[in-house]
């Protein structure tokens, strides 16, 4: 021929496997090869339009070489003499496929974040729901109904427990108020009576001229009301003071031994006046405490042994050491306490029996304050009676080291 070496190729022809990657639709692979003088010889069906051959690539190129326009990637390769055979396909379904993608993504991961939104929003709701109702049962209680709780089938789990211990501290605040309330009304009643004496008294006495004598039978009532009312207005002032938290003991190491014989001493009168004997079986005890108010208990309950005690009776007071305790029992054997009014004598104003008692009688304050100091001690006031017998109270204080 025309001295070309190797002669160029005149046909172009694939195997029937690879002929089938070319055939079809638009956006199958195409090929063109390219003679070389640049003519094409070879087209498959699928390359439309005018595809330009690629420039040849200087220096020493080995495997295919690659060219991308557009949505179109080929690939070429020079065949040593100058042949040009190149490979493509439109990636424009792909780019579709992953524009759907996308979109599916967006739309998909919108959806999850409102959801997630709205469902952590209706969570957060639900969780605070019950802050809610605690607070505004929290602010009717602030407000002065005591009444109110918490409703706390409404509050779930953990806040469930802590509106249980709130429930129960309103509980509790509500039955202090209610005794202080009827403290109050009680402390009122009991000076209104001596009060009312003293009106009495002086109204009828001063309606006309008396005698000397008259005068003198006055004065002493109404001595007898105000003194009435100092011992009231001392115990209700002692009891103020005990309950107040700030109000502390001054505490100091005592010789309990000396305290309950001084109290003992200072009883002596009042027994011989109720003919009581008075016996003491005392061990030397120290203890750590406020010897002023441990008197005060003392001559309390001495005073209560030998006021309810039969004449010719007797009151016993022991001091000692006891299972790591210090133990002081007064025992006497007066006529005993029922055993449903035990429990309620150390209530505040409570006196077993009013037509013994009354009038003249104590102001029903004297255990609570014995109780008061006992407990503000850290130690505890205990009784026992058995009616025809006699009542024993005993007083527990915590030993000294
Ligand atoms: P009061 O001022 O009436 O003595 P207390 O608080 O000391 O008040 O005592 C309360 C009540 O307990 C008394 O009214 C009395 O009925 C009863 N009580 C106290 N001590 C004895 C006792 N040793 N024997 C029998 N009853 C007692």
């Amino acid at each position: 021929g025309d001295g070309e070496w190797p002669p160029p190729p005149r046909d172009f022809r694939l195997g029937p496997n690879r002929a089938g990657m070319f055939k079809g639709e638009t956006n199958a692979f195409y090929y063109v090869v390219w003679l070389r003088d640049g003519r094409e010889l070879s087209r498959s069906a699928t390359a439309l339009g005018e595809i330009p051959q690629p420039v040849r690539p200087t220096g020493r190129v080995s495997g295919p070489t690659g060219r991308s326009n557009g949505m179109i990637r080929e690939f070429f390769e020079y065949t040593p003499p100058g042949e040009c055979l190149l490979v493509g396909r439109s990636i424009a379904p792909e780019l579709a496929n992953q524009h759907q993608l996308a979109i599916w993504v967006l739309g998909l991961g919108g959806a999850v974040l409102v959801f997630g939104l709205a469902g952590g929003g209706w969570l957060a709701t639900r969780a605070i729901r019950p802050i809610d109702l605690i607070s505004v049962a929290a602010a009717r209680i602030a407000d002065g109904d005591l009444t109110q709780r918490i409703n706390i089938s409404d509050t779930a789990n953990e806040l469930g427990q802590l509106a249980g211990v709130l429930n129960s501290t309103f509980d509790r605040l509500e039955a202090a108020f209610a005794r202080q309330q009827q403290f109050t009304a009680d402390a009122a009643h009991e000076l209104r009576t001596p009060i009312a004496v003293i009106l009495a008294q002086t109204q009828a006495t001063l309606a006309r001229d008396r005698r000397s004598e008259e005068y003198r039978e006055t004065l002493g009532a109404c001595q007898r009301a105000a003194l009435r009312m100092r011992d009231l207005t001392e115990s209700l002032l002692k009891l103020a003071r005990l309950d107040s938290e700030q109000e502390k003991l001054h505490r100091s190491r005592i010789d309990l031994t000396q305290v309950v014989q001084e109290c003992v001493a200072l009883m002596r009168p009042l027994a011989s006046e109720h003919q009581v004997t008075l016996r003491c079986d005392l061990t030397l005890v120290e203890c750590w405490a406020e010897p002023g108010s441990l008197s005060q208990v003392i001559t309390n309950l001495l005073s209560n042994a030998i006021k309810y005690n039969l004449t010719g009776g007797e009151v016993r007071v022991t001091l000692r050491k006891e299972n790591g305790v210090v133990l002081l029992e007064v025992a006497d054997t007066g006529p005993g306490i029922p055993a449903q009014q035990l429990p309620r004598i150390f209530e505040r104003f409570y006196r077993a029996d009013e037509s013994r008692t009354g009038g003249s009688g104590g102001t029903g304050l004297g255990l609570a304050i014995c109780i008061a100091i006992v407990e503000k001690h850290d130690g505890t006031l205990d009784v026992s009676s058995q009616p025809g017998v006699g009542t024993v109270f005993s007083v527990r204080l915590p030993q000294m080291e």
